[in-house]
């Protein structure tokens, strides 16, 4: 797609008033999903439970806009919660999945595309020494943290409230009472016996830090966070609080975990390393990854990946990993996101909707700001530029969030179905679109506030 024809395209839900939006397709294709998966759905999030209402079932992705099953047409905040950085459809990724799906879409035995998307990321990320393709975020985390396990010869791990990982039994943990503690497991099904060996910290609190690493030291296998945490909100990290846990590892022998699946070839081609310049002993990836595929890795160290089976004895393997279809399409858009000035562009797009609606917020009275690091965004409604842990987030405010939410349906934007949900812009988005949404963004805040 030449940005020329992009930027011409008639955008079809500009300036009409706001009205509600049709739903009874999806309402008829939510009635039969609910007697075929639980709660409608095959990832609870997609439920619509914390905004109310159905489900919206889409049929279409055009760069960066959806047609639902009603005929809805919204600009698309949420792009699969992250994956799309290029947009819905873009032809380059198109082109490589369909031409090599063409050739057999799976072999069990190792292609050429492997090495390709591999050697692509390895010469941009040099701390990436070694690496493995596996088929999610989760699968590329609950690998890292074996690996982890595996090399140190340790149990115990570290994790972050307010960071995710998937939904990898020893990472659905949540704090106990207290400032560093042993977890309790967060979902129904994981052992306490297993979540005891998780010890939960809170985000940007060096003492609480060092506290952990004081009291279980040298039984710390892995410490585990996401960098650029953007799962429960966008909780940005002070410098000095990621160079403390890089200083903690390296003292206690503990492999730093970096879960970049989210802020990986997102927040700049070497994800977090592009904002920080720190660098883990391992990085987890899934998401852009893949092009839209299911794709996960993990990597770094070549010393501690030569743990992994079949060189050595921490076991992990995939019947569909590194499929050869799902590389192509990560390699086609790495291709692209690595050409020069695409994360600046991007970034320059994402500030100016963030400038525009913090701009109108502050003008109003309105306690809200959106807070962004390249084109990942969110938006809480409080006073101040900045939420850094997890308890900073005032769950009332998520009944706001839902009023949003839908006043932003009804002016043709779809956010993600959840308040503590991040928002991405692509490289789709036009300069119109941003306009576009920033008017509806700004109209529907004072319409809820
Ligand atoms: C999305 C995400 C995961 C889980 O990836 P899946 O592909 O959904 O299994 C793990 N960690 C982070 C940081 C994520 O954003």
């Amino acid at each position: 797609m030449t940005p020329k024809a992009d930027e011409s395209r008639s955008f079809a839900v500009a300036k009409k008033p706001p009205m509600p939006i049709r739903r009874t397709r999806s309402e008829q294709l939510h009635a039969e999903a609910l007697k075929l998966f639980p709660g409608g759905v095959n990832s609870p999030v997609r439920a619509f439970r914390s905004v109310g209402g159905t489900p919206l079932f889409f049929v279409r992705g055009e760069g960066a806009e959806v047609v639902d099953a009603d005929g809805n047409r919204f600009i698309d905040l949420c792009h699969s919660w992250g994956p799309l950085i290029l947009g819905h459809a873009h032809p380059a990724v198109v082109e490589a999945i369909t031409r090599t799906a063409a050739k057999g879409s799976t072999f069990g035995a190792p292609t050429e595309e492997e090495n390709l998307l591999a050697a692509f990321v390895m010469e941009r990320i040099p701390f990436v020494q070694r690496m493995r393709f596996v088929s999610s975020g989760t699968e590329a985390v609950m690998s890292a943290i074996r690996l982890a396990r595996g090399a140190t010869k340790r149990d115990l791990i570290i994790k972050f409230d307010g960071c995710y990982h998937g939904h990898f039994d020893s990472l659905l943990v949540n704090a106990g009472s207290g400032l560093a503690t042993l977890g309790t497991s967060s979902s129904a099904g994981v052992p306490e016996a297993l979540a005891q060996l998780t010890i939960v910290v809170p985000l940007n609190d060096e003492a609480a830090l060092e506290a952990a690493f004081a009291t279980y030291g040298d039984r710390i296998a892995g410490a585990i966070i996401e960098p650029v945490p953007a799962n429960n909100g966008l909780l940005l990290q002070e410098h000095t609080f990621l160079r403390k846990l890089r200083t903690l590892c390296t003292a206690h022998g503990t492999v730093l975990i970096f879960d970049e699946v989210i802020s990986g070839f997102r927040v700049g081609f070497a994800g977090s390393f592009c904002t920080n310049g720190i660098v883990p002993d391992l990085v987890t990836y899934g998401k852009i990854i893949g092009g839209g595929m299911p794709v996960g890795a993990y990597g770094g160290r070549a010393d501690l990946m030569r743990h992994i089976a079949p060189e050595g004895p921490v076991y992990q393997a995939g019947t569909l990993s590194g499929n050869p279809v799902a590389m192509a399409a990560g390699l086609a858009q790495l291709t692209t996101c690595a050409q020069p000035g695409f994360y600046t562009e991007l970034e320059r797009r994402t500030r100016m909707l963030c400038d525009a609606v913090n701009t109108h917020a502050r003008s109003k009275g309105h306690a809200y700001h959106i807070d962004h690091i390249g084109s990942i965004f969110w938006g809480f409604f409080a006073r101040g530029e900045h939420i850094r842990s997890a308890s900073g987030i005032d769950p009332a405010s998520m009944r706001s969030y839902a009023k949003l939410h839908a006043a932003l349906l009804e002016r043709g934007v779809y956010a993600a179905p959840s308040g503590y949900e991040v928002g991405f812009l692509s490289a789709a988005h036009t300069h119109a679109h941003v306009e576009h949404v920033a008017a509806a963004w700004c109209d529907a805040l004072d319409a809820v506030l």
